[in-house]
């Protein structure tokens, strides 16, 4: 029988980002106990990464701004396949979870009469991102590790849920191993939460840290829960691609933002050749009209470089491919070129622009205050992921919540910039409400002693494997590349049954993998163990990218250009059927009711 330490709760949350962060603090203030694990550090999650910023319709800067807007433009980004229940309560309840955050301490940049300061972003009609600088991130998990623990949650660092274990149908907690010591940890639970982020690191470029390897996402399919839209994956248009170590480190689209604009080696203003249907009457024809918007006239419509992030990925593609790219094979974004329209242009970038300044300076040598960067596309957020429901934010299992990017329906088939962090702060309230509720209604499920053994069994097979057997990098690299190569920007159906076949082949030497030394912070182990999650939502996404047969958002087939009327009508859904094998089904997304089509109406 393995050892191991137990650890009770009655709301276990996997992930100390901002969303598992907002549960535990919900759920403690509802009175059960509550544990959070994380894979790394508190306060190292993906969240503090974020940049940009939140976005919520306080209307602080442009009053016209309200939640009916904001519904509607998360409704469009979403090419209308986001849950609209989802995107309703966010709309609606983001102002009062920002103002709240602030009232736990959160020092947010001010209006000059003293509001929270709200700017621009790509999708977002009026200025709506509540932002620290260009460390937003950092802010809102500074407030919410700090609130939390004054809540009086329990925390786990450093340790690696491996399974959710289950007792008939209804989840019962988790097995998780410390990455410091490599001892098992058991949680039994009666509620548990999902918060575990993303999936970037099942592709080469990204701007996603270690982490992301798709737990939460395979954790709650090996259990038996639906995921659904795996097949929107967002490439983020402006990532670094120069030097080649620092390849895919994000650059916030706060630059765009602020003014920066998107340029190919003619030095073209490459965006205004191409403005979809869609967004045509909210976007300005000519450089003059962009730039006022930039500057806050409220006359003036979007310069190209702030619509969505699928559509500006897809042209930077074709830019470089026509061979009209910069010298690293990406384009240039140029935020200097203010210097012809702003006095004391450098410190304004360097105050609106920190982190930015400093990322190039140090690791580019760009200044980026005085000459263009260079950027491409980077595998950066996941609309995927597990099927909740709207308002509880309950799996499709019983006492199984998910919120926040490891949970999917907000961002249909492609996410806004600054949707996420409130995506987080709403839904992961929400799932900590109910997954209280849930605790208290529900009695201790039954930790089956046998599951328990199979997942140490399984956690301690690469050492069993004797030395001579391939090592996990090797495979993780493979998966990365064929992830990247052939179910990427732009997708054939025939590269993506290339990829099934690859990731089947791999997942067979991912078997087979071995790895030497102790279980101490043993690297080679833990990637050995993120391998077969990988797999996981590779795989996910690749099924569910050959099944929507049309281009929608995030998801471009190059061999079905067009959007399909039909396929606009259904979400992808992706469960593990009873021999073990992945089953895609397509959903029918419920009707809108009719004062929610009005809205859709009114702002078109
Ligand atoms: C560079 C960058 C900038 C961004 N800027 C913005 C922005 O300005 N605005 C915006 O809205 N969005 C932004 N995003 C997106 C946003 O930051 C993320 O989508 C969001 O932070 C995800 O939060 P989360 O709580 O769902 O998960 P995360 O913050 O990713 O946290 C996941 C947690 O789960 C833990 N975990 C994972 N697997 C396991 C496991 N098996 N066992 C135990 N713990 C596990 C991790 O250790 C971590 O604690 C940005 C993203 C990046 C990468």
């Amino acid at each position: 029988m393995p050892e191991y330490q137990t650890h009770a709760y009655d709301v276990l949350v996997i992930g100390a980002g901002g969303a598992g962060l907002r549960a535990a603090i919900e759920a403690s203030a509802a009175g059960v106990s509550v544990g959070v694990i994380s894979k790394s550090l508190l306060g190292k999650a993906h969240t503090v990464m974020a940049e940009g910023g939140i976005a919520a319709a306080m209307g602080n800067v442009d009053e016209r701004d309200n939640w009916r807007v904001h519904f509607a433009d998360t409704m469009r980004g979403g090419q209308y396949l986001s849950n609209w229940r989802m995107a309703e309560l966010h709309a609606k309840e983001a102002p009062d979870c920002v103002r709240e955050l602030e009232a736990w301490g959160a020092v947010f940049d001010r209006t000059k009469d003293g509001r929270i300061l709200q700017r621009n972003f790509g999708g977002h009609k009026y200025p709506r991102l509540a932002h620290v600088g260009d460390r937003t991130g950092l802010e809102m998990i500074r407030t919410l590790q700090d609130h939390g623990i004054h809540q009086g949650m329990a925390v786990h660092m450093e340790s690696t849920v491996l399974t959710l274990l289950m007792d008939s149908g209804r989840v019962a907690g988790a097995f998780a191993y410390d990455r410091e010591r490599g001892r098992f940890l058991l949680f039994p639970a009666k509620a548990v939460i999902l918060a575990t982020g993303g999936i970037g690191r099942a592709y080469k470029i990204t701007s996603n840290s270690w982490e992301y390897t798709g737990d939460g996402h395979a954790l709650a399919y090996d259990a038996g829960a639906a995921l659904v839209d795996m097949e929107f994956v967002q490439f983020h248009p402006t990532g670094m691609i120069w030097p080649p170590s620092v390849r895919g480190i994000l650059v916030t689209e706060g630059v765009r933002g602020e003014g920066g604009v998107l340029r190919n080696k003619e030095g073209r203003r490459f965006m205004f050749d191409d403005i979809p249907e869609l967004y045509r009457k909210q976007t300005a024809d000519n450089e003059e009209e962009g730039w006022r918007y930039t500057q806050g006239d409220k006359e003036a419509r979007r310069p190209p470089e702030l619509l969505t992030r699928d559509h500006i990925a897809r042209c930077i593609v074709r830019e470089i491919k026509e061979g009209r790219g910069s010298p690293h094979g990406g384009v240039f974004l140029d935020i200097s070129w203010i210097k012809a329209r702003l006095p004391n242009a450098a410190e304004h970038i360097k105050r609106k622009l920190p982190s930015m300044y400093h990322q190039f300076k140090q690791l580019a040598d760009i200044d980026i205050t005085a000459e263009p960067m260079e950027v491409g596309p980077t595998t950066h957020y996941m609309m995927g992921g597990v099927r909740v429901d709207g308002d509880t934010q309950m799996s499709t299992l019983p006492g199984l919540f998910a919120a926040g990017e490891c949970a999917a329906g907000l961002h249909g088939a492609n996410r806004l910039g600054g949707n996420s962090l409130s995506d987080l702060l709403v839904f992961g309230k929400r799932a900590g409400q109910y997954a209280a509720g849930f605790a208290k209604e529900n009695g201790a499920a039954r930790v089956d002693q046998q599951q328990v053994n199979q997942a140490a069994a399984l956690a301690l097979a690469p050492f069993e494997r004797g030395a001579g057997g391939e090592g996990p990098y090797q495979v993780q690299h493979q998966l990365q590349e064929t992830m990247q190569d052939l179910v990427g920007i732009v997708r054939t159906e025939s590269e993506m049954q290339r990829a099934l076949g690859e990731i089947e082949r791999l997942r067979q030497r991912a078997a087979r993998v071995m790895v030497t030394g102790n279980r101490e912070y043993n690297n080679g182990w833990h990637t050995a163990l993120d391998l077969p999650n990988l797999l996981v939502v590779s795989e996910a996404v690749t099924r569910a990218a050959l099944e929507r047969q049309e281009s929608r958002g995030a998801h471009f087939r190059e061999d079905r250009p067009s959007k399909d009327a039909e396929a606009g009508k259904v979400n992808i859904v992706i469960h593990k059927g009873p021999d073990g094998e992945m089953r895609v089904t397509r959903q029918p997304i419920a009707e809108m009711p009719a004062e929610l089509k009005l809205v859709i109406e009114e702002m078109k």
